[in-house]
């Protein structure tokens, strides 16, 4: 009997439309093709056009309505006549902290084809290979602080970064369990502690307290976010698997994307591994206000998203089907299949039914 996912789609912002409609026709193309399954897919008109006509993003049982499905499905949420701290906590942040999605997981790769901007990077592609493990739940985006003397040059304001024991020894565990589960069996720990001294003190104490349990199985290093930066372009093959809080992981995975040849390539699962609330899949990317409905957007990082959801989606059961669909962007992406933000000509629509077409031929 054939199994339906439903899915809650939530298109958001600008490019976020383009490339949500171009994976909801890859994702169907993948169910039809495979035979045994299919997606039921719930569409959520919650964006910046629709608040600055109503006043909301979500409405109040909006929480409600998402538990009821299998997997989220993002776009992209910003626009710029909403200021984006609003739009942010909104609609995606809201999201991420009441479903529990408490890890965010960002591969990046060079992709087949894919010409990577930095000659060290570019002559030996395989090298560049990471999983960046975004804390997704405290830390800086905790959303505590407040201002006094709001207006004028008195203004004084907070921002209070949040770290809990339970919330860095979830991470770190999911983290060494990601690099376990990989063949280098390598961890990095992004931190900041030497500037910090309170709430990233306590992220390495609880690192190295989690790490025992990983002793001769996992290596693990620690490093200062700065020079992070300065290892990823210098040494991407001396890193696997990488560990950092909400707003570290942020800026490190988008300069990964970027290394490895677009933002607009990059996924993110946003993850509840506890399975209470459906996680959420989403392109690393934004809505791109400048080429939003010109239909050029690079749908790659929405389909690799679409991967990742159909491989949690079916527990093991579709891990094969996952990687078929990688395959198919990888080819089409071999075969000079590409959007301007790589170097190609191609529109959203043509890299599109180019992934559906050879997705068949595959599945
Ligand atoms: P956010 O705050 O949501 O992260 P942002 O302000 O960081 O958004 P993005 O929307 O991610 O900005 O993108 C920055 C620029 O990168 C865009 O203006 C656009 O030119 C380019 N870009 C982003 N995503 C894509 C894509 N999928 N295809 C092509 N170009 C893209
Ligand atoms: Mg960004």
């Amino acid at each position: 009997m054939s199994k339906t996912y439903n899915i809650a789609a939530i298109p958001g912002d600008g490019i976020g439309v383009d490339i949500t409609d171009a994976a909801s026709q890859v994702l169907n193309t993948i169910a039809s093709a495979h035979g045994g399954f299919k997606f039921n897919f719930t569409t959520f008109d919650w964006s910046s056009k629709a608040y600055l006509e109503r006043g909301w993003y979500m409405p109040e049982d909006g929480m409600d309505q998402l538990k009821k499905h299998d997997a989220i499905y993002f776009g992209a949420v910003g626009w710029p006549s909403v200021p984006d701290h609003i739009s942010l906590w909104g609609l995606i942040l809201p999201i991420r902290k009441n479903m529990n999605q408490y890890v965010n997981v960002r591969p990046t790769r060079v992709l087949k084809g894919v010409t990577a901007p930095l000659s060290q990077i570019k002559e030996k592609p395989k090298e560049l290979d990471w999983i960046i493990i975004r804390e997704n739940s405290e830390g800086e985006y905790a959303g505590q602080g407040g201002t006094t003397h709001e207006h004028g040059t008195n203004a004084i304001a907070t921002e209070v970064a949040i770290f809990t024991y339970v919330g860095i020894e979830r991470i770190m565990r999911f983290a060494f369990e990601t690099a376990k589960s990989r063949p280098r069996k390598k961890l990095t720990m992004v931190t900041k502690s030497n500037a910090q001294r309170h709430g990233m003190v306590l992220w390495d104490k609880v690192f190295y307290e989690v790490a025992k349990d990983y002793e001769g199985v996992v290596e693990h290093d620690k490093m200062l976010v700065d020079a992070m930066t300065v290892r990823m372009v210098n040494k991407p093959e001396s890193m696997d698997t990488i560990v950092a809080t909400n707003l570290h992981a942020d800026i490190l995975s988008d300069l990964a994307a970027a290394l490895a040849g677009s933002i607009g390539i990059a996924p993110s699962s946003n993850l509840d591994p506890t399975r209470s609330c459906p996680s959420m899949f989403e392109p690393i990317h934004g809505s791109a206000p400048d080429i939003a409905g010109q239909g050029i957007a690079n749908p790659i990082g929405a389909f690799w998203s679409a991967a990742e959801m159909v491989r949690w989606v079916g527990q093991g059961s579709l891990d094969k089907t996952a990687d078929q669909l990688m395959e198919a962007i990888e080819n089409i992406s071999e075969r000079g299949v590409r959007t301007r933000d790589m170097g190609g000509q191609a529109s959203t629509k043509e890299v599109t039914d180019a992934v559906c077409k050879e997705v068949e031929a595959i599945i």
